[in-house]
């Protein structure tokens, strides 16, 4: 996660180097872009606050520039600022902004643009909401909404490399990341995580088509697949950061964790402790934490731990999953 450090660190020595960088004259933009488009973006203009409904838009999304089309912003990180202007409190990636300092007007400011093409997009300020403190101040006219049918759903049931191995097997799953979420410093490490101090959770961030798969059903896998009776510990991982919790992204998703909960209390003997509660932020863990199932199947763990609980997964939700036996058995050649 950027905070303001990170922000004057890339104003001052130079900014994170983007994905790739699209250069057109002027006179090129401006046979592609409205009037408006080209006075904010390639002239560094500011709209009128207020002017643009996509303040008060808060429905899941994905935000791009409006000169390239590169993704710069999530509606997972947008906010209620109350000032007028679209705002968030990251980029969608963290080199998808770039930054200058902007003495204009007799302030200074950091100048936000795209790191791709440098449209002008806004200004970053460090009175955002915690955990990063960052307002990403931008002008509507300078982004566009991607429509996406993707969700997000955060799961935290015991080790990260297990439920990872389960939610990736789903139909309907486009991508699952390991990371950590619920403690209380930023931008925690594996190692700080695992001292139990921290009070992250190892969780899976699962990102869904509802079309081919429910919150309700991923919630229904989720609490099946590992045991959400017992606190702070799953088998021999013992600790909070292995606490099975809900991390719920709106009021919907709180209502329905709660359904399900009750719903599938009647199979457990024991009371279901697992955890409901709102999502602050989710931190991606270490690279070789990811896909770690896939990459070390033949690893103590995965054979021991992880294999008997996919085979009892994949047994009792057969028809949810991907595809066949094959992929599977291949996974283990
Ligand atoms: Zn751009």
């Amino acid at each position: 996660m950027l905070k303001w450090i990170d922000v004057i660190r890339f104003a001052s020595t130079g900014n994170p180097v983007p994905d790739k960088k699209i250069v057109k004259k002027n006179e090129e933009w401006q046979m592609l872009l409205s009037p408006e488009e080209f006075r904010i973006t390639r002239l560094k203009g500011t709209e009128r606050a207020h002017s643009s409904e996509m303040c008060s838009l808060f429905e899941p999304g994905k935000y791009a520039c409006v000169c390239c089309g590169t993704l710069l912003f999530d509606a997972n990180q947008k906010f209620e600022s109350g000032t007028g202007w679209p705002s968030f409190t990251q980029p969608a990636t963290e080199n998808a902004v770039a930054y200058t300092k902007d003495i204009s007007y007799g302030m200074v400011r950091i100048e936000t643009v795209c790191n791709t093409c440098d449209a002008h997009l806004g200004h970053v300020f460090p009175d955002g909401p915690e955990p990063s403190g960052l307002r990403y101040c931008m002008n509507a006219v300078a982004l566009k909404k991607i429509e996406n049918n993707e969700r997000k759903a955060t799961f935290g049931g015991g080790c990260f490399w297990c439920t990872e191995a389960v939610f990736t097997q789903l139909k309907g799953v486009l991508k699952v990341e390991s990371g950590y979420s619920g403690g209380k410093i930023t931008n925690p490490t594996y190692r700080e995580v695992c001292s139990g101090l921290t009070g992250h959770a190892e969780v899976v961030e699962v990102t869904y088509d509802p079309d081919e798969i429910s919150y309700a059903d991923l919630l229904r896998i989720h609490l099946s697949t590992h045991n959400p009776t017992t606190l702070n510990r799953q088998g021999a991982d013992v600790g909070t950061q292995y606490r099975s919790v809900v991390f719920y992204r709106n009021e919907d998703e709180k209502t329905t964790a709660l359904e399900i909960i009750s719903e599938l209390q009647e199979a457990y003997d024991m009371p279901i402790v697992t955890e409901v509660s709102p999502l602050d932020y989710f931190y991606r863990a270490e690279d070789y934490h990811q896909d770690y199932y896939a990459n070390n199947s033949q690893e103590g763990y995965c054979q021991a731990v992880i294999d008997p609980k996919l085979r009892k997964f994949r047994e009792l939700f057969k028809s949810r999953l991907k595809d066949t036996e094959q992929e599977m058995n291949n996974d283990h050649v």
